[in-house]
């Protein structure tokens, strides 16, 4: 008997030691007391980056998710409304805005509209508009309707500018916390601009310049590092291709002397690795941090990307 009462006052102690864990933890979540919404990883990375937990960070693109076409549930609908702030970007996920509209979050921010990111603009097959791109033939492009490009974050020279803009909104909505979001920015730029250090150094001797991609995300990243892209699939991993569109890519790989035909992790490889296959080279995984897999982060896959890229091109 007096066995069992001591072994119900262990119980009932362990059980307040985990209840009180567990209440310890759900209120450091919650006590993150700004509600940061943010439209797809990239964005979640860089508001929790520059939050650190005086923030919570919902993304809204659930895992393995490609996030070109999100759909909102109802319970974010609920969450987005209750949000302190919203980031997302403008013309990547119509559903969101539309839904944002309707249930406006105290704030947001549309990161395609910060000064200073030097937008590119792009056909919906996924052509940027530099300058040096405009090959015989390709004239077309001129009544084609550019959009802007939103894939940014794969140049972290431009995801510096955005994480600035992300952390003076920050300090906006919750101006107590303005020196921490400040010091959490600094180490943050640090980081970036080492990726970029060694992108520009890793990516400076490379025997090609051509990059054959899966979705035109790298338009960016080709900008940055002195890189052309040619996409088979254009702005949106959905947009298939013509035949005569890869034809054409085909025929520059060959010309180019391609080694190797990128591919992504959410999108569908199948036509990549087709076209791979009928040029008899390889075909890789370059990814366009669209998404995260468990235990990797922005830095991780960048770190991958730019050993791929190092691979095809020959680099020295
Ligand atoms: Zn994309």
């Amino acid at each position: 008997m007096k066995n069992n009462l001591s072994n119900l006052a262990i119980t009932l102690a362990l059980g307040l030691i985990l209840s009180g864990c567990s209440s310890s933890e759900s209120d450091s979540s919650a006590s993150g007391g700004i509600k940061v919404v943010a439209a797809m990883y990239p964005l979640e990375f860089v508001a929790k980056a520059i939050g650190g937990d005086m923030v919570s960070v919902e993304n809204f693109t659930p895992p393995g998710v490609e996030p070109h076409d999100l759909e909102l549930t109802p319970s974010q609908v609920v969450e987005l409304d209750a949000a302190d702030l919203l980031l997302y970007i403008s013309g990547f996920q119509p559903a969101l805005e539309e839904a944002a509209q309707q249930s406006a979050p105290a704030n947001s921010l549309d990161l395609l509209s910060v000064d200073g990111l030097n937008l590119l603009t792009a056909t919906e097959d996924g052509h940027n508009d530099g300058a040096e791109d405009v090959n015989e033939g390709e004239e077309a492009h001129s009544d084609e309707e550019m959009v802007n490009d939103p894939h940014f974050w794969l140049d972290p020279a431009r995801l510096i500018v955005v994480a600035k803009a992300v952390a003076s909104k920050l300090s906006e909505v919750n101006p107590e916390n303005s020196e921490a979001f400040e010091s959490n920015l600094a180490a943050f730029v640090t980081e970036l601009e080492a990726l970029d250090a060694k992108f520009t150094t890793g990516l400076a001797t490379c025997e090609r310049d051509l990059i054959v991609t899966s979705h035109a995300a790298f338009g960016y990243l080709a900008d940055a590092y002195g890189l052309s892209q040619e996409a088979i699939a254009g702005l949106s991993p959905e947009s298939e291709p013509t035949p005569k569109r890869l034809n054409e890519i085909g025929k520059e790989a060959k010309a180019d002397g391609t080694t190797t035909i990128f591919f992504e992790t959410l999108a569908s490889p199948k036509v990549a690795q087709t076209l791979a296959n009928d040029l008899n080279i390889e075909s890789a995984v370059l990814d366009p941090i669209e998404g995260i897999s468990e235990g990797q982060t922005y830095f991780s896959v960048m770190e991958s990307n730019l050993e791929a890229l190092r691979k095809a091109l020959s680099c020295k």
